[in-house]
């Protein structure tokens, strides 16, 4: 991009990026080619202040006349991610086992082990008490703790508000109830968790440790 002075933003450039890249390909030595120009990329045209008067090509490089050499070569600007916010739900039972349930087949972490959350990419946030209709059991004794957890999807930023709660109950039929299954503690760290889960689990453990 600054050899040939090109101004047109990535990635729409790559095109001509590629057709000026293979005009220069030499005819014979084109893995010292390639390292060479690896070596002037890491070492003089540097992404950024790059040091043109040691640089070999200086005499032939567009940027380096025009005076533009810092600006280039130009990247389009992302797009802001949306925001979305969630709410997720850690339920132990008495004997420390957590309730976790595999997620639907279709969507976000299709058919990933979870856990029990509402819906992750809902673009209008969900009051507390309608989030508390994705609890799973109980409806009552849910602490909602301070920390929020931050995670970033492709297409969306998420805030996490992670509630805690126990119960003393520890039948199979609570965890039919929402399709879920008891894990034991130390159990968890072999599951295979998303990262958001467990950034969300890691939180309400430390809670509950302090
Ligand atoms: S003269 Fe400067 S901008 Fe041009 S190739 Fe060399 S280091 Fe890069």
């Amino acid at each position: 991009a600054r050899f040939f002075a090109v101004e047109e933003p990535l990635p729409q450039s790559k095109k001509i990026l590629k057709a000026f890249a293979a005009e220069c390909l030499p005819a014979a030595r084109f893995g010292d080619y390639a390292q060479a120009l690896m070596d002037l990329g890491a070492t003089v045209c540097t992404p950024r202040s790059p040091r043109c008067p040691l640089c070999p090509w200086s005499k032939g490089c567009l940027a380096r006349e025009k005076g533009v050499e810092e600006a280039l070569p130009v990247r389009q600007k992302m797009a802001k991610k949306p925001r979305r916010k969630a709410f997720l739900f850690v339920l132990s039972d008495k004997n420390g086992r957590i309730l976790m349930q595999k997620r639907p087949d279709k969507g976000l972490l299709a058919g990933m082990m979870g856990l029990p959350v509402t819906p992750l990419n809902d673009s209008k946030p969900l009051a507390w008490d309608e989030a508390l209709r994705y609890a799973p059991v109980l409806r009552k004794g849910w602490r909602l703790l301070d920390k929020v957890v931050h995670h970033t999807f492709t297409h969306f930023e998420l805030e996490l508000r992670v509630a805690v709660a126990s119960t003393d109950r520890t039948d199979r039929k609570v965890a039919s109830k929402v399709e879920g299954i008891w894990i034991a503690r130390h159990d968890v760290p072999a599951q295979a968790l998303p990262t958001v889960m467990r950034k969300a689990l890691k939180t309400a453990l430390e809670w509950q440790e302090d």
